[in-house]
């Protein structure tokens, strides 16, 4: 018998955590935290203390008290007794917060399956994120798109999807009753559309007997424009070719496409887009391994790297941009503050949340751009609107607003079941999982914690 259980991701936003057992094998697809778990009670600096490993957590049921399921080192002040793994994989989806996040938790003995683009990308945020971001001390093993692996008496075959991070896979899980699908986040908007297509042809033949579906866009008021990348860089290309000033713009750094359309804006305004030491450290890592054809910001010719003042002592990708604009040879293209601030009508300036204050030394003039290229406030590092209005507001930027989303809408959602025709549909990162009736299909809710049996 085959049971589906959602520890995380039933009837919210993110935060999947979906436990598949088949006879003794047992599977998690993704390890997410859901977005804003915390926020009832702590916030901003008031955080659960990770000293004590999972005491907080288990105190107010963030995380399920399962034995067999956690590291040793985050059970040492609970009451939870360590245990070896009961679990023989988790699968990861792709890089988002609200898939990967409690990954550390987990047991370092379970391995952890991912594509070859999405650990590149998972070893780049440990390498430039806090000492916060931390996937465990797990086996990282890589796959590449059709590449079918055998995990227990399951045979697991991951198939790339669009989505607004590169290196997203949707899974077919090859089961003793029949194929369970799984999509992971997916759009069919997107560059990659191509990449979704194939999934769903993958997935049509096989005749899921159940498919666990993502419904982010699946509500009767969705706010996102339904704008496509293409649409992205005609507004841009628009706005940017109509002013003599500097363009700010701000993304999440993972949306390599985002980066991409940027860099076109640029060779086609005639001027260069720069990124921060963060996003050009991504970008190489993925370009060094000839992943995602992501643009190396040191070799393209429309690219710069911003490194920040003051940085050289506190991080080694950092310190490695700055010896170059120090030095010779590629240091053409490392770039600091001054150079900004006096080439202001030749350039666009990458930005995020966190690196707002570089702006202070960029001093851009008055009225220059600043174009927000992010809605979702289902990716990470949310950002708080009213402090980005006072930032915008005190230098005097003129606001504009242009994304595409990393999630396929409503119609194109139930257009894809519809076509899959699985026997049961399983709703999951989606608030309005009683949308999805519509599609005249079987749709089973999924409750928190409750395995569902499945067969064929
Ligand atoms: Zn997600
Ligand atoms: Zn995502």
């Amino acid at each position: 018998m085959v049971t589906i259980t959602c520890y995380g991701g039933a009837g919210q936003i993110g935060g999947n955590k979906i436990l598949l057992a088949d006879r003794d094998t047992k599977i998690w697809l993704d390890f997410g935290e859901p977005f804003n778990m915390q926020e009832k009670f702590f916030i901003d600096w008031l955080k659960p203390r990770d000293r004590l490993g999972l005491r907080d957590y288990f105190h107010f049921d963030y995380v399920p008290r399962i034995e067999g399921l956690y590291d040793e080192d985050w059970l040492e002040h609970t009451d939870l007794r360590p245990a070896a793994p009961e679990f023989d994989a988790i699968l990861v989806s792709h890089m988002h917060f609200d898939h990967t996040w409690h990954l550390k938790f987990a047991h370092r003995d379970i391995p952890v399956y991912l594509g070859m683009a999405t650990d590149a990308i998972r070893r780049a945020w440990e390498d430039t994120g806090s000492h916060a971001v931390d996937f465990g001390e797990h086996e990282f093993r890589t796959f590449r798109t059709g590449g079918k692996f055998k995990i227990g008496s399951l045979e697991v075959e991951p198939i790339h999807v669009d989505h607004s991070v590169p290196g997203a896979y949707g899974y077919l899980v090859h089961t003793s009753e029949g194929c369970v699908a799984y999509t992971g986040d997916l759009r069919m908007h997107g560059p990659k559309a191509s990449m979704t297509r194939d999934f769903i042809s993958r997935a049509t033949e096989e005749h899921p007997i159940a498919m666990i579906c993502e419904g982010t866009r699946v509500s009767d008021e969705d706010p996102r424009e339904d704008l496509s990348e293409a649409d992205v860089r005609t507004r841009v290309q628009s706005l940017v070719s109509g002013t003599r000033k500097l363009a700010v713009v701000a993304f999440y750094p993972k949306d390599v496409d985002r980066v991409r359309t940027y860099r076109d804006v640029a060779k086609a305004t005639g001027r260069k887009f720069v990124v921060s030491a963060k996003v050009a450290h991504m970008l190489e890592s993925l370009s060094d391994a000839k992943l995602m054809d992501a643009p190396n910001p040191m070799t393209d010719e429309n690219m710069l790297v911003y490194v920040r003042t003051g940085m050289a002592g506190k991080n080694a990708y950092e310190r490695r941009y700055l010896d170059l604009v120090r030095g010779s040879g590629r240091g053409g293209h490392v770039v600091e503050s001054e150079f900004v601030k006096k080439n202001q009508r030749d350039l666009i300036f990458h930005t995020d949340f966190s690196q707002l204050p570089e702006l202070i030394d960029v001093a851009p003039e008055e009225h220059s751009l600043f174009i927000r290229s992010q809605s979702e406030p289902f990716e990470e590092d949310d950002i708080r609107e009213d402090i980005l209005q006072n930032w915008l507001g005190h230098l005097g930027l003129l606001y504009h607003h242009a994304h595409a989303s990393g999630h396929a809408s409503m119609d194109e959602v139930f257009g894809m079941l519809k076509g899959i025709s699985p026997g049961m549909v399983i709703p999951v990162h989606t608030e309005h999982p009683e949308l999805f009736q519509r599609t005249g299909l079987r749709v089973v809710q999924p409750v928190p914690r409750q395995p569902l049996s499945v067969s064929s």
